[in-house]
């Protein structure tokens, strides 16, 4: 469950907490029954995977998918890149976030994986892409104790439209995870069109001004580190928005957590 509003912390949700256990604990006995009665198929290539929706093989593509990357901007970099401060591609541009993480490039396995999510009826897959994200990324902890997770919002018209938000079910998983706050203080206010054939700086000017600050998320946001999860990062206009966003609230730290790194120039 996410945090709305100016409540600094998790702390005082014990009832909440108590009953997201008992949710987990039950969803992993249906899991565990399931298994039993239905044998796990690779959600990927429909090979019998065991106890998990990924056969090894595909697993190990997930996880092995990256390759060398930027720090700070998550695209692939050459052996011998300098990556101090950023790659060549980035070093020097305001992205709005301070970091970018990604479980893999936006190609193949990974594409397909951001495509499922894309629908509702696949949500249950979110902890396990988050699973495979903190495999990859085991650097990504330690965090600050106080650290809080927020999905990038969509407009309340599209939001009221599907029903549902992949990056919310991401940043949910993420949350459970890495037993953080989740939060939203982060409200999209302009109802932007698709931005896929659009370039970088068009995208740059749309999505100015997309994201404004809940009334309350300056206390819930002051000096810490965020944690913004969205599905797919391609030119880091919609999450360096965001991002803006959450920094004028009061954000110490942004770090952008996607599952594809597509190769929009940033
Ligand atoms: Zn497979
Ligand atoms: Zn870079």
């Amino acid at each position: 469950m996410m945090v709305q509003g100016p409540s600094r912390s998790c702390a005082g949700a014990g009832d909440v907490f108590d009953a997201r256990r008992v949710r987990h604990w039950l969803a992993e006995c249906g899991r565990a029954v399931e298994a039993l009665v239905f044998p796990w198929e690779c959600v990927e290539c429909g090979e019998p995977a065991e106890g998990a929706p990924f056969c090894v093989d595909c697993r190990r593509k997930l996880l092995d998918g990256q390759g060398l990357v930027c720090d700070r901007c998550a695209l692939p970099v050459g052996p011998f890149t300098d990556r101090t401060g950023g790659c060549g591609r980035c070093r020097g541009n305001s992205l709005g976030f301070d970091q970018a993480i990604a479980l893999g490039r936006y190609e193949g396995p990974v594409r397909n994986l951001c495509l499922r999510l894309k629908h509702e009826r696949n949500a249950w897959l979110a902890p396990w892409v988050v699973d495979l994200l903190l495999e990859a990324h085991s650097a990504l902890r330690p965090l600050p104790a106080d650290a809080c997770v927020t999905a990038v919002p969509l407009h309340w018209r599209r939001h009221w439209r599907r029903g549902y938000n992949q990056a919310d079910a991401l940043a949910a998983a993420l949350a459970r995870r890495l037993s953080l706050c989740g939060v939203r203080p982060l409200r999209r206010v302009v109802a932007t069109p698709p931005l896929a054939p659009i370039g970088r700086t068009e995208r740059a000017q749309i999505m100015r001004d997309a994201f404004r600050p809940r009334r309350g998320a300056e206390i819930v946001l002051r000096g810490r580190t965020v944690l913004l999860v969205d599905d797919i990062l391609t030119t880091g206009a919609t999450s360096g928005a965001a991002a803006r966003a959450l920094k004028r609230a009061g954000a110490a730290r942004v770090i952008a957590v996607v599952i594809g790194r597509a190769e929009g120039k940033v």
